[in-house]
């Protein structure tokens, strides 16, 4: 059996994670989405909720899982047994970071890191550029699916309203 980990803070999770969830999705036979988890920096959602809403946009993918991780990600996929790590390359940006982590982990662990190139359609869109729009008033409904839409601009009022 093949498996992935397709980790990030998903906070909130946007359609281009989705796109690269669903391409990861169909090269293996299971791919465990992974919340990293950050103690130091306090996110818009918390880990429940993101594990929520990653539930919910990809409920239609049987062979897709969800589940979080404090420490070291090549640990965790040791741990579960998978084989590789997939993530999604923006531009040059994400490649020049993602480029040493993936040697890294190679070197700590064995661990492989595939990367699929974005979608044009969803290559400018960050989780982070997302709620700085929408917390501004911007349009961001086509930038994820319609229950994080709810549950940002939810959100983004209550923390106004602080
Ligand atoms: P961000 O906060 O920048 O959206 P995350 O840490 O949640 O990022 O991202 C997790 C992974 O998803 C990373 O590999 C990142 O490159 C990838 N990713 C994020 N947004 C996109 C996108 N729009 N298209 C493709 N991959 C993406």
């Amino acid at each position: 059996m093949t498996g992935a980990v397709c980790p990030g803070s998903f906070d909130p999770v946007t359609n281009g994670h989705l796109d690269v969830i669903t391409r990861a999705a169909a090269q293996f036979d299971e791919i465990v989405v992974t919340v990293m988890i950050n103690k130091s920096k306090r996110g818009l959602f918390t880990v429940d909720e993101r594990i929520e809403m990653i539930a919910e946009a990809t409920a239609h993918l049987d062979n897709v899982r969800i589940s979080s991780w404090y420490g070291l990600l090549v640990d965790y996929a040791k741990e579960q047994g998978y084989t590789a790590i997939v993530k999604g390359l923006r531009g040059a940006n994400d490649f020049d970071y993602e480029l040493q982590m993936a040697q890294m982990n190679q070197k700590l662990s064995g661990v492989d890191t595939l990367f699929i190139p974005a979608n044009p359609t969803y290559s400018f869109l960050s989780s982070s550029l997302v709620k700085e729009v929408a917390t501004f008033g911007g349009d961001v409904a086509d930038m994820v699916p319609e229950h994080v839409h709810t549950r940002l601009l939810a959100r983004i009022a209550e923390r106004a309203a602080e």
